[in-house]
């Protein structure tokens, strides 16, 4: 598999607890990501603030730390996969 950054339009399940208190009942949780910024937060659960990192959003006030994340690649899109015009018989 790849180890390309996370980006936008990526599928991202959350797999970590928060480092702050442990927080957990988002484990399993999967958005797509539509922005990526590099700034500081607070967290969402016990309220710590968060030395600027890159956090993935899925709207304005929803999102997590990279740190937080794992990207679930399509297995469609997968690289080793030809496709259309790849195919020459
Ligand atoms: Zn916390």
């Amino acid at each position: 598999m790849s180890d390309k950054p996370i980006s936008k339009g990526d599928l991202v399940m959350v797999v970590r607890v928060a480092k702050c208190c442990g927080l957990a009942k988002r484990l399993g949780y999967s958005f797509i990501v539509n922005k990526i910024v590099f700034q500081s937060y607070y967290c969402g659960s016990c309220g710590a603030p968060h030395s600027a990192d890159w956090v993935a959003l899925l709207s304005e006030n929803s999102g997590a730390p990279f740190y937080r994340l794992r990207r679930i690649d399509p297995p469609a899109l997968n690289d080793d996969i030809p496709i259309g015009e790849e195919l020459h018989v």
